[in-house]
């Protein structure tokens, strides 16, 4: 690329190795950085120990609005706003702090693979930026949680509060991990609190 300074190409190639370590897929980082497809691909090979995966990006908004998706999309999308809000630029470097937010607050889920993959949660930011999806507040626990966009005020309420009756039929611990996303969700300031402490002064 001409014009790209080494130190440029060397951000950006810090940036990838972040993304494809998170699980990043190549056509985001395509879109996020300069670096050749090539140069990605080659990337991801080392860093993952196998070729990327092949075919299309999830590009659907579907997935987000099933019921365990949803809550973790909106637990990530709650840190990506409450950063956005308290000064981060928005972009790919703030979707990476937001993500690894999710990661910490997830923890106690005992998951092999956390729910929201780096690429979705990436993809839910873009959508959320063009009006396809938005934040809504539920009317009984008050939690911001992801809709599609347009949903009307004050009528939204989110799966946490009213589960599909299937969940009914999972484990103590599940509930248990349902609680704690309640909580998280719920109160605003017990999980803003523990990301301000993260924000860089
Ligand atoms: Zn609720």
């Amino acid at each position: 690329m001409t014009g790209t300074s080494i130190i440029q190409k060397y951000q950006e190639t810090e940036l990838a190795i972040k993304l494809i370590s998170l699980g990043g897929r190549i056509q985001m980082l395509e879109s996020e950085t300069n670096l050749s497809r090539n140069k990605l691909i080659k990337l991801y090979k080392e860093i993952q120990g196998c070729p990327p995966p092949k075919g299309l990006l999830p590009f659907s908004t579907s997935w987000f609005m099933t019921w365990e998706p949803n809550i973790h999309a909106s637990i990530f999308y709650n840190a990506y706003a409450f950063l956005v809000k308290h000064g981060l630029k928005s972009g790919i470097q703030t979707i990476l702090k937001a993500y690894q937010l999710y990661l910490e607050q997830c923890q106690f889920l005992n998951k092999d693979e956390p729910v929201l993959g780096l690429t979705r949660a990436w993809i839910l930011v873009k959508f959320v930026e063009k009006n396809i999806m938005q934040q809504s507040c539920c009317t009984a626990c008050q939690g911001l949680f992801i809709t599609h966009a347009y949903h009307p005020e004050n009528t939204f309420t989110c799966s946490l509060c009213q589960p599909p009756s299937r969940a009914d039929k999972n484990k103590k611990t599940q509930k248990e991990n349902n609680e704690k996303c309640l909580k998280v969700l719920s109160k605003p300031s017990y999980f803003n609190s523990s990301i301000a402490k993260q924000i860089p002064a």
